[in-house]
């Protein structure tokens, strides 16, 4: 007689993304893999005595969350520092950050995240002055919910040595003011790596992003504990939130070993694909290390294959590339490739086998990447590539069609949209037209055209918590001029398990709960199907099973 189960889920409302068996009440887990799937009867019957019962209690279960855009590495470290969501205004800010700075004495560098690009009032850039009168005695810096910028004090430009500017990669820019000072504004990364130095972490958990290098100077052994620490809280974290795997949207060697290690020591959380990140100033020969990425780290829990370029910055502080001038300006944003570079590097790419993830928030970036995927098929030849899109936030009429022509996926984080109830919708009409509302975070447009649409957060730009973001596509508010993106619970879920198993190459091998199937499970709070839809995002996981190792229990 076969060995009992390790593992057995039961009395659940199993949603399997298994066509030939949708449904089902009970599931079996032995050595890491589901062994059986079927009603609670059947499954109860095939417990032994060492079998560990978990009982879903009518909760819906899923195979496990697969967040496909996340930054693990600052995700990670980010949990640490000061969290300013919601804050606006000096007299709000104020006692926070000096609070903060009592308790942390010993920091070089003050840090705060998720800094609202109207931090000081509706309409106002944040300025060193400004962030001097919060903090003046001491280097303090807040990074913007996106990533894209930095503002700091006078103290920290002069830790970082920018205060009298310095040399910055196409596309950034320390903002610089009429007395000959940097103003405090910092975008992108080339412009705010020099602060951003003297973290904690001393950027570490930047470089993968920054350049794509390894960090410099070479991590110390007790450099490295510190990372594997943090990384360790963060995939806890993500597994706190029904996650089991992630796709990195940046990476270097550093990080993938940091996490190769980690799997062999036992503290991965969650599986991770780690990309090589290609940046618009490297000659087109640094491929070979995506290769290298490819061959060298090649498990079910850490693996590469996948080549990130940016091809512009964001809507926010005006550096997403638009094919028209932002309102009342002469500009259009910021291209970080020219246009032949990004396409040849994407006949490269594609010519290696890699699959390729690109950065495109304006509409001119967009046509671009996807111009820029079309001259690989035409030099290569066509072949199931999987190459994605990331962001889409301004999408040209003319481009809609595109996706499903050229077989381009369309990974779209739903709270990032205005109406994803996660930001704050007010002054999108100083940065965009109103042709371009339409068409703007239009996932379920996307969807109806044929396309693949997966569904992804960009920790840390919004919480990784699954269940807001997948309440942001269901049930999103409702906003002037915005067409309605609504989709499907079943839809969503499905882009956020199998659709992204399937965006890996994975979709034999997880995504569903099919016997011979990886272990990687959910099971939820609550049945989501009798949730009102505004109410999804206050469900959360009970039980996270990453290889059928519990890694998560509420
Ligand atoms: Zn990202």
């Amino acid at each position: 007689m076969a060995q009992a189960p390790d593992i057995v889920i039961l009395n659940g409302k199993l949603i399997t993304f298994d066509t030939a068996h949708p449904r089902a009440g009970a599931l079996a887990i032995s050595g890491g893999v589901i062994s059986a799937v079927g009603s609670t009867a059947d499954i109860r019957e095939l417990t032994g005595q060492k079998t560990r019962v978990i009982d879903a209690q009518g909760a819906t279960v899923l195979p496990g969350f697969i967040d496909s855009h996340v930054h693990l590495f600052g995700g990670s470290v980010e949990m640490g520092y000061l969290d300013l969501y919601g804050i606006q205004g000096a007299d709000q800010l104020t006692p926070v950050v000096r609070d903060y700075a009592a308790q942390n004495p010993d920091e070089a560098l003050l840090f705060a995240v998720q800094a609202d690009y109207s931090l000081m009032g509706p309409g106002r850039k944040t300025t060193r002055h400004d962030l001097d009168a919060v903090l003046p005695d001491r280097p303090f810096a807040v990074y913007s919910p996106c990533h894209h910028t930095i503002w700091a004090n006078t103290k920290a430009l002069e830790l970082g040595g920018v205060l009298h500017g310095g040399t910055v990669d196409a596309g950034a820019q320390i903002v610089m003011g009429d007395d000959g000072l940097a103003m405090g504004e910092l975008q992108e990364p080339s412009a705010y790596a020099p602060v951003l130095r003297h973290t904690r972490h001393s950027g570490r958990d930047m470089a993968g992003l920054i350049t794509g290098a390894n960090p410099v100077p070479a991590p110390t052994a007790a450099d490295r504990g510190v990372d594997k620490d943090a990384i360790e809280r963060g995939m806890k974290h993500c597994a706190s939130h029904g996650i089991t795997g992630l796709h990195l949207m940046d990476g270097n060697i550093y990080q993938a070993e940091l996490l190769d290690e980690m799997a062999a020591e036992g503290r991965s959380a969650c599986r991770a694909q780690v990309p090589f990140h290609y940046k618009s100033f490297d000659p087109l020969d640094r491929f070979e290390e995506a290769g290298e990425m490819r061959a060298r780290f090649t498990s079910d829990m850490v693996w590469s294959g996948m080549a990130k370029m940016f091809m512009d910055g964001v809507v926010e502080s005006k550096t997403a590339l638009m094919i028209a001038p932002y309102p009342g300006t002469d500009h259009i944003g910021d291209a970080v490739f020219e246009a032949d570079h990004f396409n040849a590097a994407c006949i490269r790419a594609d010519a290696m086998g890699l699959q390729i993830a690109t950065h495109a928030i304006g509409d001119l970036a967009i046509r671009r990447t996807l111009d820029g995927y079309a001259a690989a098929q035409n030099s290569n030849g066509k072949r199931d590539a999987r190459h994605r899109v990331e962001h889409i936030e301004v999408l040209h009429p003319d481009d809609l069609p595109r996706f499903a022509e050229l077989d381009v996926v369309a990974s779209i984080q739903p709270g990032h949209a205005p109406f994803g109830g996660y930001f704050n919708p007010e002054g999108m009409d100083e940065v965009m037209h109103d042709h371009q509302i339409p068409l703007s975070f239009a996932w379920g447009d996307i969807r109806r055209s044929g396309a693949k649409v997966v569904f992804s957060t960009d920790w840390p730009v919004i919480p990784v918590d699954v269940m807001p973001n997948i309440k942001g596509a269901v049930a999103p508010i409702k906003l002037d001029g915005f067409r309605d993106q609504s989709q499907s619970l079943m839809d969503t879920l499905q882009s956020y398990t199998a659709g992204n198993a399937w965006v890996e190459f994975n979709e034999g091998r997880k995504g569903q709960l099919k016997s011979g199937m990886m272990a990687d499970v959910v099971v939820m709070s609550h049945d989501l199907e009798t949730v009102e839809p505004g109410h999804l995002g206050t469900t959360r996981a009970a039980f996270t099973l990453c290889g059928g190792r519990v890694t998560w229990e509420a």
